[in-house]
């Protein structure tokens, strides 16, 4: 069954300079006990389509069309005190900065206390109880529920955040690059623990990350995003060993471990495009190699590509692709 089913999300910032796009008709849907990745550059729109899905957009931002639906219900229509219940108890929010998700004044246990008793029927002692239980689910010491956020370290206080998050055992976990500006060790811990839980609560996940390494790892479906725009999705699987589209042939080669054999590290060439240009035609047209004048002017569709589980938003897919298994031949 589908858990989530976003469909042609357009998002616009009005800021000084006039109207920002950064989102540009985006869809996607996530099955029940699916691990489903986001992926692409910075800037590319990852950050902004979580906030959408979840209602936490600023002001400043506008829904301009699309839907979003989570077991079916319309999350566009639901009054904020809907949206706060359903937030705790189906969905839970890892946000790319952990600290923005703690109160600085409260101890942590306390938080997670709060958050279990607005939303359930518990005394303090169960509720402190599963504070305890959910610190050690997450590899931290039960005891330090009674610390302040300033007393953990970033990893830890990342831990925290995903113990708080787990507190009402949420259908679908949003995940924003949860493990970046941490040591590789502890990212790894911390990506492990989330699967944990997740495969313990028999939730789904949608995994913000531009780590391929971590989505070849973890997640079973993926969707690549460029300008605001999927350039690319199906399984994981397919996406990654069969790139279609220039734009992911280009962030896997930049991926080391991803990258087969040999194979010098290359990145792309160019800069992702600025938000304040709305695409006319292909959103990675100024910087592929494969770009024509149909490029420039006319958007390509996200098509299936026949025999696989995998759709393409590429006008040169084929050549692309035909390119791609001859140097792969090439080279073996
Ligand atoms: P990163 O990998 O760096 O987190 P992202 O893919 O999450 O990037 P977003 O944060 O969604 O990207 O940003 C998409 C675009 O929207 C960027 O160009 C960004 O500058 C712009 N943007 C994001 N938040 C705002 C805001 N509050 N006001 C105006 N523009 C914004
Ligand atoms: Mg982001």
């Amino acid at each position: 069954m589908t858990i989530l089913d976003v469909d042609g999300l357009t998002v616009r910032y009005d800021v000084r300079d006039g109207p920002l796009h950064s989102v540009n008709g985006v869809s996607f849907t996530i099955d029940d006990g699916v691990n489903y990745a986001l992926s692409g550059e910075s800037a590319s729109g990852k950050s902004t389509t979580a906030k959408a899905i979840l209602g936490l957009l600023p002001d400043t931002a506008t829904i301009e069309s699309g839907t979003v639906e989570f077991e079916g219900r319309d999350l566009r229509a639901l009054t904020p005190a809907e949206r706060q219940d359903l937030l705790w108890e189906e969905i839970a929010f890892i946000p790319q900065t952990a600290i923005d998700a703690l109160d600085p004044m409260m101890t942590v246990g306390a938080q997670i206390r709060q958050a279990v008793q607005t939303h359930r029927d518990v005394s303090d002692r169960n509720a402190n109880r599963r504070a305890q239980e959910l610190f050690e689910t997450v590899g931290l010491d039960p005891v330090r529920v009674e610390d302040y956020p300033h007393q953990f370290s970033d990893g830890m206080r990342q831990r925290v955040v995903i113990a708080m998050a787990l507190a009402l055992d949420p259908k679908l976990i949003i995940a924003d690059e949860p493990t970046t500006g941490l040591d590789v060790v502890v990212q790894d811990k911390i990506i492990d623990n989330i699967l944990q839980i997740q495969e313990e609560t028999d939730s789904s996940l949608l995994l913000i990350t531009h780590d391929l390494s971590v989505i070849a790892e973890t997640c079973d479906e993926l969707s690549i995003l460029y300008g605001g725009t999927v350039m690319e999705q199906g399984s994981v699987e397919s996406v990654l060993l069969n790139p279609s589209n220039p734009y992911t042939m280009g962030l896997k080669s930049a991926y080391p471990s991803l990258a087969d054999g040999d194979d010098a590290l290359v990145s792309i060439p160019g800069k992702p495009p600025s938000p304040d240009w709305t695409p006319t035609g292909c959103a990675f047209e100024p910087r592929c190699p494969f770009a024509s004048e149909t490029c420039e002017t006319t958007r390509p569709a996200l098509e299936k590509l026949p025999y696989r589980n995998q759709r393409v938003a590429c006008h040169h897919a084929e050549r692309a692709t035909r390119m791609r298994d001859e140097a792969d031949e090439a080279s073996t």
